[in-house]
């Protein structure tokens, strides 16, 4: 194939855009790996930028998507040989290198794992069903081990449940044996959705985001996985059990937090950042295996639409407007 399909973004006098073109194998970028992609994902920053948001195309023109799923056509790196299926989650993608919304892709080996293989062994489709929100949930999932959190004690809350991060950090986590709340603003929608995920419990996504005059409400939360950030994590903050922690990786209700430092002082509670882009090559091989491990797979199937390429403009706006739930794969070639 001389040439490939992709979703470009340019940008001419100010003006964004956004379309399917036909490209040139050779305006690839250099790199160690040549990628024949299968599917890419949709995830709320993919819906930043191919809606030309500010913020996450740092160079035009751009080839969008910052995850991809495929075979190695060719490869220059000990580490991956012609024929290896491979997964690249957001690690740059889309932000200032071509990314996976095209037919192919070139980047070094540093940013790409091998997807799973064995007990838990994905599909190209499954690895993309997975993408960056899934593989964001299991490093909030690890983070909050880390800080000592083990099943049978209080519950542990996901915010933005319906969403990508939210519905696999859902699965997993009721996997592992937690009893698992859910906030969202579609519990009347998709209550028997978050359910089949594993959800025990469902809250109203207004009752974590309004506004409280007391620095500390009563204990309620063992650990949280939050998405939304904003008046939610303020609310997380408030309600969280003595010695708590908050993975914060997302922001779908805001960036601005209001708080006060009593959390902290008085109940140990923690919050753990989250950035899955800037992870070494060794600790995104470890995430994908516990994801491998400890996602139920028909549950992930069942999180799962297929979309042709040319809809991720459309589907970008939706996921913007809280309006996708569960996690959207692309089908790059269709
Ligand atoms: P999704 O859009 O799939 O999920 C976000 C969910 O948040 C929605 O489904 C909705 O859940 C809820 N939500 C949306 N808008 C609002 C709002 N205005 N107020 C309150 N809740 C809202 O996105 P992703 O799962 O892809 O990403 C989730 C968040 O995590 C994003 O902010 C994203 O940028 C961030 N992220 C960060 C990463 C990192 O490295 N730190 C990596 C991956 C994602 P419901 O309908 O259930 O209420």
């Amino acid at each position: 194939m001389a040439t490939f399909k992709a979703l470009l973004a340019a940008q001419e006098n100010g003006t964004f855009s956004i379309s399917v073109q036909q490209l040139e194998r050779s305006a690839l970028p250099e790199g160690e790996v040549l990628v024949r992609v299968t599917y890419s994902s949709l995830n709320y920053k993919d819906g930043l930028a191919v809606t030309g948001k500010p913020g996450v195309i740092r160079s035009f023109p751009m080839v969008t998507g910052i995850d991809l799923a495929g075979v190695v056509e060719e490869s220059k790196s000990p580490q991956f040989k012609v024929g290896d299926e491979v997964a690249v989650t957001g690690c740059g993608t889309s932000e200032t290198f071509w990314g996976g919304y095209a037919q192919f892709a070139r980047l070094n080996a540093e940013y790409i794992v091998p997807v799973p293989k064995g007990p838990g062994a994905l599909t190209l489709k499954q690895a993309m069903g997975v993408g960056t929100a899934g593989f964001t949930a299991m490093q909030c999932v690890m983070a909050l081990e880390d800080h000592g959190l083990k099943p049978g004690g209080r519950e542990v809350v996901v915010t933005g449940a319906a969403g990508g991060v939210g519905s696999i950090g859902v699965a997993i986590l009721a996997r592992l044996g937690y009893k698992v709340a859910a906030s969202t603003g579609r519990g009347a929608e998709l209550g028997d959705y978050l359910r089949k995920l594993g959800v025990s419990e469902i809250i109203d996504r207004a009752t974590l985001a309004a506004p409280s005059k007391r620095p500390l409400d009563s204990e309620r939360w063992a650990a949280a996985i939050d998405n939304v950030g904003g008046d939610t994590l303020a609310g997380l903050l408030r309600t969280m059990a003595l010695g708590g922690s908050i993975a914060s990786c997302g922001v779908a209700g805001g960036g601005v937090l209001s708080t006060t430092v009593y959390p902290f002082i008085l109940r140990g509670v923690n919050v753990l950042g989250i950035d899955s882009l800037r992870l070494p090559n060794a600790r995104r091989r470890e995430i994908w295996q516990r994801v491998a491990r400890d996602l139920p797979l028909p549950l992930l199937d069942s999180m799962i639409q297929v979309v042709p390429l040319d809809k991720v403009p459309e589907l970008g706006a939706q996921i913007l407007a809280g309006q996708i739930h569960g996690r959207v794969v692309i089908d790059v070639n269709a």
